[in-house]
């Protein structure tokens, strides 16, 4: 049995560091807003390379309260990628904007820069790149096109703690990044939990306010607010992994170059490091036309395997009226061919090859 991510592994590498220290911030008593969760901001901003972090409480918020710190407002528009999961549009219609998808390049799975400014228009306001699978989006592209029509990048960075692009991390780049810390994340914690980066200090100071009731000071409430801290016990499990968190990147790579090396005579697209900047696989995610009959063996062998994404964004329920009759066909493509495989920081080498020679098995038996 394999599965596609193992926690347990990480956690009892570093129990006795997390229990102690669990142990220790339950006798401490402060809860919200603590020691450690200002300990993790500060750590998290000095790796990160911002001028400020901001905890909150999942990665759906980060992304909602940088839109609203952004300036993003109703009736705006905000271009984005269909291929991504649910929360980064969800996020654009919590502030009453309306979500634009564009289609992707069909090599990196990100979003096309030449579509985003083909799809600009009076009313766009911003633009949040998502960097899938820990592979960063060109934002260099997206830049330019920002700088030169006046709009916000908001870097959804859920998938890719750690990737940087020439020596600069995903979420420094944009005026906002957004980053997750639901478990199963490259940074995971042992619940839901996220961070909002920037360095714009008016930025940085609107989000505390957001995250805590609209208050600036105890009891006085300036605007409209949310309770969304991170808190205090999984910042301390943040902290210990923070510590690691490029040896889990390490791994992570590991594993993805071993199958990328196997599939790329299998006649399968293994995912593309195409020098836009560090690949931090948070999902090793390949293209292939056998995905039935691949995910078929894999699963009668007792080895994990998932599409991410089957239905994109635009085809979903929810979006049935806004997206009526828009078709993507890159992106359509893709998530008709998609799949992925276990990876995670711990895992041996010699299961990478069991899971290649069931492929192997497929495609060439
Ligand atoms: C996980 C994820 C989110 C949402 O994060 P939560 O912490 O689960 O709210 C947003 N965008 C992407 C691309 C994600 O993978």
């Amino acid at each position: 049995m394999i599965p596609m991510v193992n926690l347990k592994g990480q956690y009892h590498a570093i129990k006795e560091e997390i229990d102690s220290a669990l142990l220790a911030a339950l006798e401490a008593t402060q809860f919200i807003l603590g020691p450690n969760v200002r300990a993790f901001e500060e750590e998290a901003a000095a790796y990160l390379g911002v001028k400020h972090a901001v905890g909150c409480a999942s990665g759906t918020d980060a992304l909602h309260l940088g839109l609203i710190a952004a300036g993003v407002k109703e009736g705006d528009e905000v271009i984005t990628t269909p291929f991504t999961f649910i929360a980064t549009a969800e996020a654009i219609l919590y502030v009453g904007a309306r979500p634009v998808f564009v289609d992707i390049d069909p090599r990196t799975f990100n979003i096309d820069p030449e579509q985003v400014a083909a799809a600009i228009t009076e009313k766009t306001k911003a633009i949040i790149p998502v960097h899938l699978f820990g592979q960063p989006a060109d934002m260099s592209a997206l830049q330019a096109l920002a700088t030169q029509h006046d709009l916000k990048i908001v870097e959804d960075c859920a998938q890719s703690f750690g990737a940087d692009i020439d020596g600069k991390q995903t979420g420094s780049i944009g005026e906002v990044g957004a980053f997750s810390f639901f478990p199963s994340k490259n940074l995971g914690c042992f619940g839901d939990g996220g961070l909002i980066t920037t360095n714009d200090e008016k930025i940085a100071e609107h989000l505390r306010v957001l995250r805590n009731h609209g208050s600036w000071k105890q009891y006085h409430h300036s605007e409209l607010g949310f309770n969304s801290r991170l808190d205090e016990l999984q910042a301390v499990i943040l902290r210990a992994k923070l510590k690691r968190i490029d040896q889990y990147n390490a791994g992570r790579r590991r594993v993805g170059h071993r199958y990328s090396a196997a599939l790329a005579d299998m006649g399968i697209t293994p995912p593309h490091e195409d020098g836009i900047g560090k690949h931090v696989y948070h999902q090793y995610a390949l293209l292939t036309d056998r995905r039935d009959d691949i995910m078929a063996a894999l699963r009668a062998k007792e080895i994990g395997c998932a599409v991410y994404y089957p239905i994109p964004l635009h085809q979903q329920q929810v979006f049935a009226e806004s997206c009526k009759g828009q078709t993507l066909p890159v992106t359509e493509s893709v998530a008709a061919r998609v799949m992925s495989l276990p990876i995670f920081p711990e895992l041996a080498d010699e299961q990478v090859d069991e899971i290649l020679a069931v492929i192997r098995g497929v495609v060439l038996g």
